[in-house]
């Protein structure tokens, strides 16, 4: 029998983070304080760091076996989990910088991310400089040796698809890199593999897969990681057991649902691409995406999100929207729905409109999440609401 670590990701990911019990399912914790039967006990538990044990808030057993799964996948020593993505990028955040501190980011980043950096780092007097992140070289140039602790970046990026290069990321020696990966999840590629000091994701999409979980994680080495731990006990955005159970669940099924919505995905790309309606579509399985061969090198799979540009500015992509009967409008993607958005007036709404012009958030692009529908299904809706 070949060994775990000779395992192809989606085979691990059946049994990753699965404890010595035996059940095939993991227990659901729901229990916020434990038993620490004296006085001994509870200085042993008030001193450990992120241990079973003691208090939930601290950790629990439920969504430490999704920590494990996590950081098994990513190939990392430690992963730590949060109440949504938010919550682990803002815990990040605030336990990595100080006032005074600098942070380099990507310009496409999610929206949220965005206000975050713009609103409570600005008041907490922690700087920010952005870069067009699809130049590798911008991220190092813009690092201020003694004042820059963090480089922040996403990739693939939303709704545009830009890719960052994470070897050339991995390889900036100084401040610490964090990859919100959330769109390529766990098995579509692993940044920390590259030097990458902290990988995220918003497990409420892909991972947990099913639109029933709000949940987030960080990958790293596990000194990093608990560093990151004794803030977010206090930061408070603790992630739920019965989420995290949910994320676990999600894992199991990642492989096979990851791939029929890369190729569904891919399938869709092409035949709108193609479509006369269609001005671009933005999928980095594309060959024409500017960075079609940065994507075939560092993602297994390239995922279930496209962009697609159509004709006709804002009107035209209202009417799509009502047109489509299958697929429907919800601001999130990863789960088994076909999602169709449309992100100027939705999900990046907060984002200045100068920024939006510079990273290609026009009036008729329209974000896309491939669910688990059959193809034709799909294209025959497409078809439809475009004619
Ligand atoms: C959704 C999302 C987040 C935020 O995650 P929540 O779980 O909604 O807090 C962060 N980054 C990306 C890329 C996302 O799609």
């Amino acid at each position: 029998m070949t060994s775990a670590a000779d395992q192809e990701p989606e085979t691990r990911a059946i049994t990753a983070g699965r404890d010595e019990s035996g059940s095939l399912a993991p227990a659901l914790w729901a229990s916020s304080a434990w038993d620490v039967h004296d006085l001994d006990g509870a200085h042993a538990g008030a001193t450990a760091v992120h241990t079973v044990g003691n208090y939930s808030r601290y950790a629990n057993p439920t969504v430490q076996s999704f920590e494990h799964a996590i950081a098994e996948l990513e190939g990392t020593e430690s992963a730590l989990a949060f109440a949504s993505g938010m919550g682990a990028i803002a815990s990040t955040v605030f336990a990595l910088c100080s006032r005074g501190d600098h942070i380099v980011a990507q310009r496409a980043m999610y929206a949220g991310t965005l206000s975050f950096l713009n609103g409570p780092c600005q008041r907490m007097g922690i700087d920010v400089t952005y870069v067009d992140g699809c130049n590798a070289n911008e991220f190092a140039a813009a690092v201020q040796p003694g004042k820059t602790t963090l480089i922040l970046a996403e990739t693939p990026s939303n709704p545009q698809f830009e890719l960052i290069d994470l070897a050339a990321l991995g390889a900036i020696k100084g401040p610490f890199t964090m990859v919100d990966s959330t769109l390529a999840t766990p098995l579509g590629q692993q940044p920390c593999k590259y030097g990458v000091s902290i990988t995220m994701h918003s497990a409420t999409k892909g991972i947990a897969g099913h639109n029933d979980a709000t949940l987030g994680v960080i990958a790293g080495e596990k000194e990093l990681i608990d560093g990151i731990w004794s803030y977010s006990v206090l930061h408070g955005a603790t992630a739920s057991p019965f989420d995290a159970l949910n994320g676990l669940r999600g894992l199991r099924s990642l492989g096979v649902r990851l791939r029929h919505q890369s190729e569904t995905a891919l399938r869709l790309a092409e035949w709108l691409s193609a479509h006369p309606a269609v001005n671009k579509v933005n999928y980095p399985g594309l060959p024409s995406h500017p960075q079609h061969d940065l994507a075939k090198r560092q993602m297994q799979q390239f995922g279930s999100l496209f962009s697609v540009d159509i004709k006709g500015g804002v009107q035209a992509a209202r009417r799509l929207t009502q047109q489509l009967k299958l697929i429907r409008n919800a601001p999130t993607f990863g789960g088994p729905d076909t999602l169709i958005t449309h992100s100027a007036t939705s999900t990046h709404l907060s984002v200045d409109p100068a920024v939006k012009t510079a990273t290609g958030i026009t009036d008729s692009l329209l974000r896309v999440t491939v669910g688990l529908e059959a193809f034709e299904d799909l294209r025959s809706d497409f078809a439809a609401a475009l004619a």
